[in-house]
């Protein structure tokens, strides 16, 4: 049967870029998956601590983040959804995979290199690198092969900038295997159509959580007001009218990739949504912009409005409560197999 799991950091409310690369797949697996399928979807804290987090803050960033996943239509009901700090055999299984990852293999990984703002071909034994990368975030893609192959799971739904680590996890269960017994399992990476969503302010960068610049990403609860000013300052350029030209309009092109991501029935491809817009000004193409994703965002922000009232308090622990329960029973299983496997 299908074991589906993925995971998403609580370093801020989830934007555009998670909402369509990420999150909407997760709902949609959970809408549609086969009534014997294990649905996994985990509150990663321990890679948000990859980078410094100021206590309180993070402490409500995980509630938020729970409730963001609600609102987007997660039913706990049919998913697991749990803190990934509350099932230790996530760090377990990412001791014993260690033990056995190339240094090699993780030093030639992009996302360590992304957070620390170094260029491309930085190795991680540079001199200038060596006291600024941390041990974990070095060896993040370890901890999140762990995630994934802790819940034996066979299908990961995760946007584009994952794909190597969905790779890297692949690899520490086949060489698992190989060694030892047959007892993990190499998982499928499912891209959601809309891969890879941009920044707003500078449009050659993936929209993120953590990028410094708010302006650079619109939440998932933000009003029509912000929607509307962060759009209307997203970085476009003084070309006339609407082409989809992600490699010399890239700023225009992200606009258009995410309003036809948004509703897929509204044209057949970004090329022919462009040649739907190609006579309007840049101003009513933004406003065009504007209405589709309030559209679309204006239920998840009152779900998100609703949840986080304090009477929800007790409702959002029991959630996370009973997942991390079901979560450690899932995990626990695989793991007295892979010490079994060990010698442990
Ligand atoms: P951070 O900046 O803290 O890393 P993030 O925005 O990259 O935050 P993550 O929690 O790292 O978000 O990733 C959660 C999920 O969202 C992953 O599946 C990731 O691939 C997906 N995702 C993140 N950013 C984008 C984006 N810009 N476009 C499409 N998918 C994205
Ligand atoms: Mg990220």
């Amino acid at each position: 049967p299908q074991v589906i799991f993925s995971g998403i950091q609580p370093t801020g409310v989830p934007h555009l870029g998670n909402y369509l690369g990420a999150l909407r797949q997760w709902v949609k697996l959970q809408n549609e998956a086969p009534p014997n399928a294990t649905i996994l979807y985990s509150i990663v804290d321990l890679h948000a601590i990859t980078i410094r987090q100021d206590p309180v803050q993070l402490r409500q960033w995980r509630r938020e983040m729970l409730a963001s996943l609600l609102s987007v239509g997660l039913d706990p009901k049919r998913s697991i959804i749990f803190y990934q700090s509350d099932v230790a055999a996530h760090s377990e299984l990412m001791w014993i995979l260690s033990c056995y990852a190339s240094v090699g293999y993780l030093s030639r990984m992009t996302q360590w290199k992304s957070k620390l703002a170094l260029p491309e071909n930085t190795s991680p034994l540079d001199p200038s690198t060596k006291t600024k990368l941390k041990l974990g975030l070095f060896s993040y893609p370890v901890l999140q092969a762990a995630d994934i192959l802790v819940h034996r799971a066979t299908h990961v739904p995760v946007g584009a900038d994952q794909s190597q680590h969905l790779e890297f996890a692949r690899e520490c269960a086949n060489s698992f295997n190989h060694n030892f017994q047959h007892v993990l399992v190499p998982p499928e990476t499912i891209l959601s159509p809309a891969k890879r969503v941009m920044s707003l302010t500078r449009p050659h960068l993936k929209m993120s959580k953590s990028h410094e610049d708010p302006k650079s990403r619109i939440l998932i609860t933000d009003s029509r007001e912000e929607i509307s000013r962060k759009i209307n300052s997203a970085l476009t350029d003084s070309v006339a009218g609407v082409t989809y030209d992600p490699l010399n309009r890239p700023g225009v092109s992200n606009l258009i990739h995410i309003m036809y991501h948004l509703d897929e029935t509204i044209a057949d491809s970004c090329e022919a949504l462009a040649g739907d817009c190609r006579d309007l000004s840049l101003r009513a193409f933004k406003e065009r912009v504007i209405d589709a994703v309030d559209e679309q965002l204006k239920s998840v922000r009152i779900k998100y409005e609703e949840l986080m009232q304090p009477n929800n308090d007790h409702l959002l622990s029991d959630i996370s409560d009973e997942g991390s329960r079901k979560a450690s029973a899932n995990a626990n299983a695989t793991m007295s197999l892979v010490r079994g496997a060990l010698g442990l």
